[in-house]
């Protein structure tokens, strides 16, 4: 694959024109397999420009709302056909900004075309009830309306599949949008965006404004004619965004961070186990927030499966993600090694036993580059930071139980509640798991991270404002309900 080496400045999308910002200030996005290739500039754009997004967003969605369902589905599948038209370039411009191997990449740009294709047909699906009146001569309905003009700021794991998976439902429903990428990715995001526009969406539907998320996510949070935030991201952000919605009564949706347990019965198929975890957690280099971080094993199988684990892991190919051959790619950042670096450290200190990695890859190749090794700890304790705190990374934490009672209660011991798997050939294990797990997303016998783009998304506990993404559940965000009664 030849890499792309024109140095593009990428531009903001208001009203259906690429705009430079004002403030002439632009930052390089860098490939951070190799940090002298510059991806692209991109804009810092500044809290004024966002106002002209909204405002635009706001005349343009009073047209828009107007358009049949079904009509507005159609602009969804016309960007669907672009981006698939575009699909090997979009990849291949998200593996080098963010660092998530090519196939990853191309089977996330598969996933965004495919909900796009999913929300164009939800514009012909039905968006109200009837319900029974005690009033034999009335008629009484609900009816779902669009919010308005919706914020999406989005994180740069999954660049292209993240802000698609909220800008399709909410467009579909009728809401005009302005997104703010995470900085890390905004050039993957503008080439989203130029799919929208070539789809040929009406001037000031679809919006882009990048910059940093202190000034032009915050802005977006408190703007007054922004009708509802979604966020995907860390849980600080998050928790500042729901405050700022919430103290002047617009909608939010926040999907934050995870600390995913596995849990491994003495009954479980240890080969499916073993590579189900370790998909789940070096996958993408452990950066999703369904990520596979901890490990919970019955005391039974506790070394054959460490064993085993340790062996595939040794086998795990890192490097530049547009390479043939490369299973892990880089952190996505100096940032974000820093903070994988920081709790390998940390869980040393704290008395945890480094089983494989803990260390930067150097040498020819590696050395621009933000790689860290694939990283295993034995003997975590459930108190332990590294088996408490997000780490976002490719790190797991091995935990010996004596019995699936222990298992469950150490997999709940975490503020987090997104997503959790057993492996376990015994039904009763796994109705007991359905019942007890404090998770979103429950996986038997399958990895942590991953659902299908038709199930509902999302978290309990501190991972979610408990709102659900993806499927039917979208439509409970991105409408608002109006009970009619007739007489
Ligand atoms: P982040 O919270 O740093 O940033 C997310 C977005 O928020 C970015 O666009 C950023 O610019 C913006 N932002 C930053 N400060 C802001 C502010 N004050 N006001 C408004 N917006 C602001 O997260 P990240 O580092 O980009 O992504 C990693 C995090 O995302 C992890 O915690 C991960 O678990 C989480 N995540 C969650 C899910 C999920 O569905 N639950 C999916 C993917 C990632």
């Amino acid at each position: 694959m030849t890499v792309e080496t024109k140095k593009e400045t990428y531009l903001n999308y208001v009203n259906g024109a690429w705009v430079a910002s004002a403030s002439g200030e632009t930052k390089p996005s860098l490939n951070p397999a190799n940090v002298n290739d510059v991806v692209g500039y991109v804009q810092m754009s500044t809290k004024e420009e966002v106002d002209q997004a909204v405002t635009q967003a706001k005349i343009a969605q009073k047209a828009w709302k107007k358009l049949s369902g079904n009509d507005r589905g159609a602009f969804l599948y016309k960007a669907a056909d672009v981006l698939e038209s575009r699909l090997d370039e979009i990849a291949e411009c998200m593996t080098r900004e963010m660092g998530k191997t090519f196939p990853e990449a191309k089977g996330e740009t598969a996933r965004g075309i495919a909900i796009l294709r999913y929300y164009a047909g939800e514009g012909l699906r039905k968006v109200g009830d009837v319900i029974p009146s005690t009033d034999s001569k009335a008629l009484m309905f609900t009816s779902r309306v669009p919010l308005g003009v919706v914020g999406v700021i989005t994180p740069w794991n999954f660049p292209v599949a993240i802000p698609i998976w909220k800008m399709a439902p909410a467009l579909v429903y009728g809401n005009a949008i302005v997104l703010k990428p995470a900085q890390e990715t905004a050039v993957t995001a503008a080439k989203v965006i130029e799919c929208f526009e070539q789809a040929g969406f009406p001037p000031g539907i679809v919006n882009l404004v990048t910059g940093s998320g202190s000034v032009i996510g915050q802005a977006l949070t408190d703007h007054p004619d922004v009708n509802g935030i979604t966020f995907t991201g860390s849980n600080g952000v998050g928790k500042g965004i729901g405050q700022g919605c919430l103290a002047r009564g617009a909608k939010y949706q926040l999907e934050m961070g995870g600390k995913n347990p596995v849990i491994v019965a003495a009954d479980a198929d240890i080969d499916l186990a073993v590579e189900s975890t370790i998909a789940g957690a070096f996958r993408s280099t452990g950066q999703k927030c369904t990520a596979t971080s901890r490990v919970i094993i019955e005391a039974a199988v506790y070394e054959t499966f460490k064993e085993k684990l340790l062996a595939k892991t040794a086998e795990i190919t890192i490097g530049n993600g547009l390479e043939e051959g490369i299973w892990m790619g880089p952190s996505a950042s100096e940032g974000q090694l820093n903070t994988v670096l920081h709790y390998i450290e940390k869980g040393k200190e704290e008395g945890a036993t480094l089983l494989a990695g803990g260390n930067c890859v150097t040498g020819e190749g590696y050395d621009d580059g933000y790689f860290v090794e694939p990283t295993i700890f034995d003997n975590v304790t459930s108190d332990m930071t590294i088996a408490q705190e997000e780490i976002f990374g490719p790190v797991i934490a091995l935990i010996q139980v004596n019995n699936l009672e222990d298992a469950l209660t150490i997999a709940n011991d975490v503020e987090f509640g997104l997503s959790a798997s057993i492996f376990t050939s015994n039904i009763q294990s796994m109705l007991s798991f359905v019942e007890d797990m404090e998770a979103g997303l429950i996986r038997i016998n399958s990895e942590s991270a991953g659902v299908e783009l038709q199930a509902p998304f999302g978290g309990m506990k501190q991972s979610s404002s408990h709102s659900r993404e993806q499927g039917e559940a979208a439509k409970e965000f991105f409408t608002s309900i109006k009970t009619v009664f007739v007489k």
